[in-house]
């Protein structure tokens, strides 16, 4: 089972960032309202995501790090219908076969909390913990026995950047959510909950800079039972915003032909030719009528009718950014 374990892990887990994915998606899925990532050493040290969610009773606590004991998909029509992201029942199992692994977990019907460690795949049995109503779970070591993945890790500060970047990506979207990121015991990050959409911007400005939500165009549109809304960049002299492109369907980042295409056109077609703009926008249509799942950890989607969601965004972002022309 370990090495059923570490080669699944292999297959999704490439580096840090893949972790701090898995674990802040369960704290999502798990309702937390404040999840706290600390970093050491671009994660290669020390990978802790800290909750307040519901926490893992303790007679699901051994079962939460056994390969496919768990899963959110119940069914076949769950699985159309993915509400919840990640992939099924392997992340934990899989991060704690490949690492110095720990979870610590209360839920609110106990009045102390069990941790579990888990040292290369061997589960240690729970002992009684302190730990308020959530989940903790620290990685340490990350790769310690797989040194063939532990040879493909950067240096500390791109693997941090990867990280920052996948909190960025999260907390733009998941914006009823406290975020803080430290590395090594700085703080780096501390994005408040937004309680109105007065101060979203807010948000974003914090995760883009000021410039970007001075400069942008708001959008809200929607037809043909699919809303487009989000904030498009123009393009400025500042090359920091040229990979701020954040696209998500359905609350979920995506990077696909489809969306880049329409995205590129649109710009194109109006006056921003060759230039790569910064923007944040959320879709949403049917869940039907698009399949997130076609590679949970690549970000791949595939829509049922492509070409009406082509038109959609082209003729959307066409139409808002011919104004700034006017
Ligand atoms: P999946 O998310 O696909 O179910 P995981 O391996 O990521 O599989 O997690 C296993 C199970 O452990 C989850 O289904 C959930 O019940 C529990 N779990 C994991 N992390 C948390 C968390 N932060 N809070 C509450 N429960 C969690
Ligand atoms: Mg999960």
């Amino acid at each position: 089972i370990e090495l059923v374990n570490q080669i699944a892990a292999g297959e999704v887990i490439e580096r840090p960032a893949s972790v701090v994915k898995e674990l802040v998606e369960n704290s999502l899925d798990a309702g937390a309202g404040r999840v706290e990532i600390e970093i050491e050493e671009g994660g290669a040290r020390l990978i802790r995501v800290r909750d307040d969610g519901c926490g893992i009773d303790a007679d699901d606590l051994p079962l939460a790090i056994a390969a496919h004991a768990t899963s959110k998909i119940a069914s076949f029509d769950d699985l159309e219908r993915v509400a919840t992201m990640g992939f099924r029942g392997e992340a934990l199992p899989s991060i704690a076969s490949i690492s110095r692994f720990a979870l610590t977990s209360r839920t609110s019907a106990q009045d102390h909390a069990l941790r579990i460690e888990v040292d290369g795949g061997k589960p240690l049995p729970p002992k009684p913990a302190q730990h308020p109503v959530g989940t903790s779970i620290e990685v340490r070591d990350l790769f310690y026995n797989v040194p063939a993945r532990r040879k493909f890790m950067r240096a500390e500060r791109t693997e941090f950047g990867r990280i920052d970047e996948l909190i960025t990506s999260l907390a733009l979207v998941r914006t009823e959510v406290e975020f803080r990121l430290s590395h090594n015991n700085k703080p780096v990050r501390l994005l408040r909950r937004v309680d109105s959409a007065a101060a979203l911007p807010a948000r974003v400005a914090d995760l883009l800079g000021q410039e970007f939500i001075e400069q942008c165009l708001r959008i809200d549109h929607s037809a043909a039972g699919m809303r487009l809304s989000g904030w498009v960049g123009l393009p400025t002299a500042s090359r920091a915003q040229a990979d701020q492109q954040y696209f998500y369907v359905n609350a979920r980042l995506v990077r696909d032909k489809v969306v880049a295409h329409a995205v590129r056109q649109a710009y194109a077609d109006v006056l921003f030719h060759g230039r790569h703009p910064a923007f944040v926008l959320f879709l949403e249509l049917d869940p039907l009528g698009v399949d997130v799942n076609v590679h949970p950890a690549k970000h791949e989607v595939r829509f049922r009718e492509s070409r009406l969601v082509h038109d959609f965004l082209y003729r959307t972002l066409n139409e808002v950014l011919a104004e700034t022309r006017a």
